[in-house]
């Protein structure tokens, strides 16, 4: 097998952390050998930090971020439910069917692509939704949406939110700002390759859980005594559920604590100033920026391809000639525009800078 050192430079995944890359190669533990216990105890402290919460039950579903998902409706939604999803794109769009398909009453709230959730028409659109969701960062548009300003607003409601772009590259603060429960991933600003859900749920949404979800795999009330939940240290509680996807485990653990090791607050600034270089250079270059103006997203960014330029081919030119992979634009946008993402490891002034140059040359041919 060729080995290719591609530049991952689109909406995910993104190069590893090297640390997060090591701990692959490290020798297997048992799943409920003490070490792993362990382990999987410090993955769930680091958790809750770049979640920015002290809820108990915060831990990696194994499987990707689409799987913490589903765990987030299926454990909260049952028939009937009201759920209120803001849509701005493609992942509003998956939440609303999730939603569906877990019995629930789904009142969506469609916004123009590119621009944030509008808090006053979320909370307006129904008086007493059971849950109100929305994507944090949608990196099919590259926009932020204000998640404080919803849970400040939500009322009564569980305030469900898709942080999956946004933890470990923009702020995220889930107690401050009321987030009831959310699910991320670990392959965009995590930077560890694909395959773990970390997931949050604080006690007001698990009151209000449902007691036996549809799902076996996702039941969070299984899980959480697979994983253990702060207090429960040691191993003498954990019962076996599923075989924890053990190694990358490890490579959860090594990430989070090179992001923690850097500072969260350092790491948020370094994809600020990567994503920051990226947009000036592709405005100095006479590119249009897709997202809107005060909301796009350092780590992801939505540039308009120039008028007459395929953008499949200037994509596979990238890949071939600089190993560099960006990607195309989401749903309506798949070639109109692309989407450039300097996340996690890759969230770098000289990645930046490297992305910009192809970029020069290959639009200059
Ligand atoms: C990538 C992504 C997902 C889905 O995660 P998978 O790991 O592809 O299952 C969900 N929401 C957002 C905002 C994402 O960027």
């Amino acid at each position: 097998m060729t080995i290719l050192e591609r530049k991952l430079f689109g909406p995910g995944p993104s190069n590893p952390y090297p640390e997060a890359t090591s701990a692959l190669g490290l020798p297997l533990l048992g799943h409920l050998d003490r070490a792993f216990v362990t382990l999987m105890d410090e993955t769930c402290d680091m958790l809750r930090q770049v979640w920015g919460t002290d809820n108990a039950r915060t831990l990696p579903i194994s499987a990707t971020g689409s799987a913490g998902m589903e765990a987030a409706f299926v454990n909260t939604v049952s028939d009937g439910d009201v759920v209120v999803v803001a849509v701005n794109g493609l992942f509003g769009q998956r939440m609303a069917e999730v939603a569906s398909r877990c019995g629930a009453e789904v009142v969506t709230v469609e916004h123009e692509w590119g621009t944030p959730v509008d808090v006053d028409r979320v909370v307006a659109a129904h008086p007493s939704p059971k849950i109100i969701a929305a994507v944090h960062a949608e990196t099919s548009t590259g926009v932020r949406s204000d998640i404080a300003a919803l849970g400040a607003a939500k009322g009564d409601a569980l305030l469900l939110v898709d942080a999956v772009t946004s933890i470990a590259g923009i702020e995220l603060r889930a107690d401050d700002w009321d987030v009831d429960l959310g699910y991320a991933g670990t392959q965009k600003c995590l930077g560890v390759a694909p395959g773990l859900a970390p997931f949050t749920i604080n006690e007001r949404a698990w009151e209000r859980r449902v007691e036996r979800p549809r799902s076996w795999y996702l039941d969070l009330g299984l899980l959480g005594g697979y994983v253990g939940e702060a207090g429960s240290r040691g191993d003498a509680t954990r019962t076996y559920h599923h075989t924890a996807p053990v190694a990358m485990v490890a490579s959860l653990h090594a990430g989070l604590t090179r992001i923690l090791d850097e500072g969260l607050p350092a790491v948020w600034a370094r994809h600020q100033a990567a994503g920051a270089l990226l947009q000036d250079g592709l405005e100095g270059m006479g590119l249009e920026l897709f997202a809107q103006q005060g909301a796009r997203l350092p780590e992801l960014t939505t540039v308009r391809v120039p008028e007459g330029v395929d953008s499949a081919a200037v994509r596979g030119e990238l890949l071939d000639r600089y190993d560099i992979e960006i990607g195309a634009g989401a749903g309506p946008y798949a070639a109109t525009v692309w989407r450039i993402g300097l996340m996690g490891h890759n969230a770098r002034p000289d990645a930046a800078l490297l992305v910009l140059a192809a970029l020069r040359e290959v639009l200059g041919r």
